[in-house]
């Protein structure tokens, strides 16, 4: 918790003075319920929450005066109401051999540092875990998912720069299947600069897996940066038009002041949120907590 309410401290701050300054010795009426929602606004929990959230707090306090404190703790609550159903861990499925997780989201969102994390997380579980470099487009992210299979001890399959993503896949699952591998993570491209190239690529992707497996990939995870507030909104609606997104992860929730776009995007979506990145360590994915989250955004 400590390194999340850390984290989310510039998120948090802004919200949490704000409210200072709006509450302080005024009654709860019309105009300040306006400056609640524009402070959840500009904290990045979209239009539609913002004023949702703002009108179930002012519901029963309407013409009161009400501390900051008391504001705080019932935003906690309204946010900790909307992220409890979506709060659910990542879960591997035993029956499968391997289970097939592709990793989809735009570049530099931590795609590859997220596998990696995972992958250090089921490696320490005991689990084998293969890696599949499947970013082709990029030598950078094929290199780094090779130091990262040899930090955690995981097998990478990869191809030459520019080579076939849909071959690799296929090749990475029977290398998985061959070896009784319990998890395979696929890395996958993201240049959103050419949507339909990176639907057809995505396509080809998926097409191959599922002529090895027809219930593959078991997961697709969409990876979502923080820091790009808004923007991650658009991001759920391409990559839900592509393939069929089971979860999220959000990252770099360390430092930033837009972790609130989490609770617009929860809002909205309803997708189960699996884990966050708090940091570019290998132990910086954590499980998504909804009330800590809740508590260390409200301040
Ligand atoms: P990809 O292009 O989607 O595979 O993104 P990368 O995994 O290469 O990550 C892009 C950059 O973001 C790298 O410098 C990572 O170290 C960094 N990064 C990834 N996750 C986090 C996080 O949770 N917090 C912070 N601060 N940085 C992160």
């Amino acid at each position: 918790f400590g390194k999340l309410r850390d984290g989310l401290k510039r998120s948090s701050s802004a919200i949490s003075s704000g409210i200072t300054d709006i509450f302080t010795k005024r009654k709860l009426d019309d105009d300040v319920i306006e400056e609640l929602e524009e402070l959840l606004i500009s904290g990045d929990l979209g239009v539609t929450t913002a004023a949702r959230i703002a009108a179930n707090i002012a519901k029963t306090r309407y013409d009161k005066e009400i501390a900051p404190e008391e504001i705080r703790a019932a935003l906690a609550d309204e946010v900790a109401a909307i992220l409890d159903p979506v709060a659910i861990p990542f879960t591997l499925d035993e029956s499968r051999k391997p289970h097939v997780a592709l990793i989809v989201g735009v570049n530099g969102s931590g795609k590859t540092t997220t596998i990696g994390k995972f992958a250090k997380q089921y490696r320490a579980a005991g689990k084998k875990v293969v890696l599949a470099a499947g970013d082709t487009f990029r030598a950078a992210a094929v290199e780094q998912l090779q130091v990262w299979g040899q930090r955690t001890g995981c097998d990478v399959v990869t191809t030459k720069v520019g080579g076939d993503a849909a071959g690799l896949a296929y090749s990475a699952m029977e290398k998985a299947k061959a070896d009784g591998a319990d998890l395979l993570l696929i890395d996958t491209a993201g240049r959103l600069q050419n949507k339909s190239d990176l639907m057809a690529e995505l396509e080809k992707v998926l097409r191959v897996i599922k002529k090895l497996d027809p219930d593959a990939p078991h997961s697709c995870l969409l990876v979502l940066d923080a820091t790009t507030g808004q923007n991650a909104l658009n991001q759920v609606e391409i990559f839900g038009k592509v393939c069929n997104v089971t979860g999220l992860v959000m990252t770099k929730l360390d430092g930033t002041a837009r972790g609130g776009v989490l609770v617009a995007i929860a809002d909205r979506f309803g997708l189960p949120v699996h884990a966050i990145g708090v940091g570019e360590g290998e132990d910086d994915l954590q499980p998504f907590a909804a009330r800590d989250f809740a508590r260390a955004l409200s301040g």
